[in-house]
C-alpha cells in the first residue's frame, strides 16, 4: 500500500466571475489541500464557449491571485485538452462502455422518465441506432446498480446509476465535450487524489466514479462543501445574479467565506496574509457545516 501524496484541484468554469459561493469552495479546497501537506492545481473548465463570459477566465486567474491563492503545476485550460477527450471517448467506445445516440430532446422527453437531476435518457440507441438514423451524440452505459461513496462531509450518498440519473452524455450532440466527461479524464489525467468542490456537484458524482472505473481511473476521496443560497433557497450562480467578488477588497470577502465554512476569524487577526496564515493553522474538515447555508 503506497500513501499517494495529496492533490487537489479547483476548477471553475468561466461561465461568470467569482462570487461568494465560489470563493467559499475554493478557500475550503485549497485549506484542506494545505492541512494534507498536499498541492493544490487550477484548471479552468472552459469547454462551452455558447455559455462562457468574454474576460471571465482572466477575471477569475485575477481574483483568485490578489486574494493570494497559489496553486502548483501549469494551469490547465480544458480547450487545449479536446485530444485527451477524444482518445478517453475511443477508449470507452472500444471497451464497448459508450454508444452512438440519435435521438433527439424532444424524443427523450417524450419518453417522460425523471431521475434525481432531471430527465432520464430511455436507452433506445444502447443496443444500436435505428436504421436510417445517425448518431448526433455518444453515451455511456450505466449499470443498473446502486452506486455509493462516503463523501467527507456529506456522508453517505448512493444512486442506482440506471433509475436515478440513465445513461450518460459524454460528446453532446451541438459538437462540444460533456463536463461529465472532461472532469473525470482531466482528474485522472492529473493524478487528483482528493476532489473538493461544491456540494451542487454531488449528483453527478456517482455517475463520475462510474466512468472512472471504466476509464480505470485511480480510487479518489469525495468532499461536497455546502452551497450557498439565496433567500429564496437559490443556489449562488449567474442565473441568481450573485454579486462578483471584487478583487480590489479581498479582507471581508476572504473573513466571510471562512465564517460561512465554520472558521470565524478573531478580530485580531487583519491582514490577508495574516488571515490565510491564521487559516492554515486552524483548519479542520470538522468544524465545516454540511450546509446548504443561506446568504442573507
Ligand atoms: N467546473 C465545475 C463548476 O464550476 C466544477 C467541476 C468540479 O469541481 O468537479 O461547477
Amino acid at each position: 500500500f503506497v500513501n499517494t501524496p495529496y492533490r487537489g484541484r479547483f476548477a471553475p468554469s468561466p461561465t461568470g466571475l467569482l462570487h461568494a459561493g465560489s470563493l467559499t469552495t475554493a478557500v475550503g479546497s485549497y485549506l484542506e489541500a494545505h492541512r494534507h501537506g498536499g498541492q493544490w492545481w487550477l484548471r479552468m473548465e472552459d469547454l462551452d464557449p455558447p455559455r462562457e463570459m468574454p474576460g471571465a477566465a482572466s477575471a477569475i486567474l485575477h481574483t483568485l491571485e490578489a486574494f493570494g491563492f497559489e496553486w502548483q503545476g501549469e494551469l490547465a485550460w480544458q480547450h487545449d485538452r479536446h485530444d485527451l477527450y477524444r482518445a478517453a471517448l475511443d477508449q470507452l467506445i472500444d471497451a464497448g462502455y459508450a454508444y452512438g445516440c440519435a435521438c433527439t430532446r424532444k424524443e427523450i422527453a417524450e419518453s417522460g422518465l425523471r431521475g434525481v437531476d432531471g430527465t432520464v435518457y430511455p436507452g433506445t440507441c444502447r443496443h444500436g441506432v435505428a436504421a436510417g438514423r445517425q448518431a448526433r451524440a455518444w453515451r455511456l452505459r450505466v449499470p443498473d446498480a446502486e452506486l455509493a461513496f462516503d463523501d467527507r462531509l456529506q456522508g453517505h450518498y448512493a444512486q442506482q446509476l440506471q433509475r436515478d440519473i440513465g445513461d450518460v452524455v459524454l460528446l453532446r450532440a451541438d459538437g462540444f465535450w460533456a463536463y461529465q466527461l472532461a472532469v473525470v479524464v482531466d482528474d485522472i489525467a492529473q493524478g487528483m487524489t482528493d476532489i473538493v468542490r461544491g456540494a451542487d456537484l454531488l449528483v453527478s458524482t456517482p455517475r463520475q466514479l462510474w466512468l472512472r472505473q471504466c476509464l480505470g481511473g485511480a480510487v479518489v476521496t469525495h468532499c461536497h462543501l455546502p452551497v450557498m443560497v439565496n433567500a429564496a433557497g437559490e443556489k449562488l450562480s449567474k442565473q441568481t445574479l450573485a454579486p462578483a467578488i471584487d478583487a480590489a477588497n479581498v479582507v471581508q470577502p476572504l473573513r466571510d467565506a471562512l465564517a460561512r465554512l465554520g472558521h470565524p476569524v478573531p478580530a485580531y487577526v487583519q491582514t490577508r496574509d495574516e488571515i490565510w496564515q491564521w487559516a492554515r493553522q486552524n483548519w479542520q474538515l470538522t468544524q465545516v457545516p454540511a450546509g446548504p447555508i443561506v446568504l442573507a
